[in-house]
């Protein structure tokens, strides 16, 4: 190999590992294998999205996928204190890999997951986002055991709780800051999503706040020029509202919800309002925190000075209800390098990008982790007219499946 740059060197012998991968006959089997039961895993699909499982209500969805992972010949099968379903494949090493799925779905107790079936597309709150997911996870053990391939690393098999809206990533947050694995967890991969062809590897930085303003109210007329707590919110979110933040890195802020006041004749006593902060870099949200901060303290103060003579004012108090830290998996790592590889080999032209997943919490934490697309396409998640269509569907767990496989043979 003299003459041939070091880099150049590194490049071939890693793609002569993947090479070497696809020459292998027990993985063939095992890809062969998903794309002759993908009808089979599709039925799965349907069956978990029937199961409502709204975060914070997981319980029954994880039952069943607890069976599922005896059926797969998964090992050791546990629920753990936070509700997650876990199972093992041994491999040479202890060290684990993590292959996960989310359980819950974006919506109230009550909601309707009937799955009714319309030109080809399959509608359900959650039929994408994450029954897909669990599909292929299942689907995906499934054909490694069927297959008999063997892995140099242990993996690990998640269904986790706590993915959607304020369950703030409570399953993979205690499976990697409480649970009696998280010594032995090397990497993460959660399936989320559809498309073989995003492969997420930044995880949007995201802070909620709650605002709560109270003063004395009053009556609109007779008691003019006591400080009103709408006009206080109202200072607050024009001040919010003109803000720059950078393009790049992504960077933005939303007021969400704003609720207050009893009456239109009435001094508003108390205005409530949650705000969504976000940025590709954990830096420039911190920035953005603080600017949104001061603009609170700036808006309550300036009502307050303006309304002093009535001798009454304003309090506030501000609550951070959730923080999802984030961060980046960087391109050059070898699980990013290996599924852009396998996305390639499943036919697709990869692309990173990021987004708010589960992988965000590993990432903080400085381990190497993406969420893939489980296959097929969706849209409109998290509203009631959400969608998935079984489009080339098994093409989504291969290419998770061989994203697994490289980065087996190529991580220490
Ligand atoms: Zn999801």
């Amino acid at each position: 190999m003299t003459g041939l740059p070091l880099y150049l060197f590194a490049f071939l012998s890693c793609a002569l590992a993947q090479d070497a991968l696809m020459q292998r006959p027990e993985v063939r089997k095992a890809l062969d294998y998903l794309h002759a039961h993908d009808a089979e895993h599709l039925e799965k699909q349907i069956r978990i999205a029937e199961i409502p499982a709204p975060t914070f209500h997981e319980a029954e969805r994880a039952r069943f996928l607890e069976a599922e992972f005896r059926r797969v010949g998964l090992q050791n099968i546990e629920i753990d204190k936070q509700g997650n379903v876990l199972g093992w494949r041994p491999g040479k090493s202890p060290k684990a890999m993590v292959v996960a799925a989310h359980l819950d779905i974006s919506f109230s107790p009550g909601v309707n997951t009937k799955v009714r079936k319309e030109a080809g597309r399959w509608f359900a709150p959650g039929i994408a986002d994450d029954s897909r997911g669990l599909a292929a996870l299942l689907a995906i053990a499934e054909a490694l055991n069927h297959a008999g391939v063997a892995t140099a690393h242990t993996l690990l098999f998640v269904a986790n709780v706590g993915e959607e809206g304020l369950g703030d990533l409570n399953g993979i947050r205690y499976l990697f800051g409480q649970s009696p694995h998280k010594s032995r967890l090397i990497a993460f991969l959660s399936i989320d999503g559809t498309s073989p062809a995003r492969i997420v590897n930044g995880g949007t930085s995201v802070k909620r706040y709650r605002i709560v303003i109270r003063g004395p109210g009053g009556h609109s007329y007779g008691n003019f020029g006591r400080p009103n707590a709408i006009h206080a919110a109202g200072r607050i979110v024009a001040s919010l509202a003109a803000m720059d933040v950078p393009q790049r890195p992504k960077t933005t802020y939303s007021v969400g919800k704003i609720q207050g006041g009893t009456t239109v004749n009435a001094i508003a006593e108390e205005c409530v309002m949650e705000v969504d902060l976000r940025s590709e870099d954990p830096g420039e949200l911190d920035k953005l925190e603080l600017r949104f901060l001061e603009a609170v303290r700036t808006g309550v103060e300036q009502e307050n000075k303006l309304r002093e003579v009535s001798g009454k004012h304003l309090t506030f108090e501000t609550e951070l209800v959730s923080h999802r830290p984030g961060g980046q998996t960087p391109a050059s790592s070898a699980l990013v390098k290996s599924a852009e590889w396998a996305s390639r080999m499943s036919g697709h032209t990869p692309s990173l990008s990021f987004g708010s997943t589960d992988s965000n919490l590993p990432i903080s934490l400085g381990i190497p982790a993406i969420t893939l697309g489980g296959g097929g396409v969706g849209e409109n998640a998290h509203s009631l007219n959400e969608w998935f269509e079984p489009r080339e569907a098994w093409k989504g767990p291969q290419m998770v499946l061989l994203t697994i496989l490289a980065y087996d043979a190529e991580a220490k």
